[in-house]
């Protein structure tokens, strides 16, 4: 593996256990520096079409036991059902990230709701679908992140686990890379550029220590482009996708919703918002700075 696992305050003889986060990282949110684990207060749900397939899919966002971590069960499944939401069962898929446990199981776009529920501080948590992929909602994270305030969030009696990245890795594909390194933080800056699609650089750095997520990324919409849209659907992708969940960008690298950007640079903001959902599948809270260049769900898994 190549992260180095580890709890805040393991290595100092000052600290014990769980009781301290190293000093360097108070500027964080007590949502991701909170000592205990969290899960919900109650169920909820919702339910709507998935991006790719298009199928309507019912949603239950669960409390779930310490330690038990983010699950996903297929209740439309009888057998071998359950998904644990972490970066090795990943198979990237390039529009979306999807997990898949031994027995075949699968769901796929998970990434807005598990940025949601990272941004939350949620550790536990069962989300229960009839279907395989997670509904598109309103294309970002707002939509769960309202869904996980309506449940409520309480502690669980166990210590979180954090891990902290204690040195530099990177996964590079021609331009294209995504980079983990030791910061005193935990941020996160994407570049992306589609020339192909007339669209140009756009950048966002977000940190969790000094911007808010519910603000800043949490509404930023996934997108796709027009000329692009035919091809994707007669492969049964993007099925699910209307502009008034998605941002359709024209031949000419325009907005052709008519409500047109919610910020300038939206894109590499919801690139942003994939990248957390993304690395949230390391099943702890990263510590440390997160650069994605065109990165992609590809490389955002840093594992291949
Ligand atoms: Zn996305």
């Amino acid at each position: 593996m190549l992260l180095n696992r580890s709890h805040p305050g393991e290595n100092a003889s000052s600290i014990k256990g769980f009781q301290e986060v190293p000093r360097d990282f108070e500027p964080l949110p007590a949502s991701l520096l909170s000592h205990a684990q969290k899960t919900l207060a109650r169920a909820v749900s919702c339910s709507g079409s998935g991006t790719h397939g298009g199928q309507y899919v019912s949603l239950v966002l669960q409390p779930a036991p310490a330690d038990s971590g983010i699950v996903f069960e297929r209740s439309d499944l009888s057998r071998h059902n359950l998904i644990p939401a972490l970066w090795n069962l990943v198979q990237v898929t390039p529009l979306c990230t999807q997990i898949v446990n031994a027995q075949g199981a699968e769901v796929r776009t998970i990434e807005h709701i598990m940025a949601a529920l990272y941004a939350s501080g949620i550790d536990n948590a069962r989300i229960v679908l009839d279907g395989p992929e997670v509904p598109l909602m309103d294309g970002a994270s707002a939509f769960f992140m309202n869904l996980i305030e309506e449940a409520g969030i309480r502690s669980v009696k166990a210590p979180r686990r954090f891990l902290k990245i204690t040195r530099p890795i990177e996964v590079r594909r021609g331009d294209a890379f995504a980079r983990l390194e030791p910061a005193s933080t935990a941020s996160f800056h994407i570049t992306i550029a589609y020339p192909q699609h007339q669209v140009g650089e756009q950048s966002f750095a977000f940190d969790f220590g000094e911007q808010d997520f519910a603000e800043e990324v949490a509404g930023a919409r996934t997108f796709g482009f027009e000329p692009d849209i035919e091809a994707l659907r007669r492969k049964g992708l993007t099925l699910g996708c209307t502009m008034d969940n998605a941002i359709l960008i024209n031949a000419q690298g325009q907005v052709a919703n008519p409500e047109g950007y919610r910020f300038p640079n939206e894109l590499a903001r919801h690139k942003l918002l994939d990248a957390i959902g993304d690395l949230s599948l390391a099943g702890a809270v990263v510590l440390g700075r997160f650069t994605g260049n065109r990165s992609g769900h590809a490389l955002n898994d840093l594992s291949g």
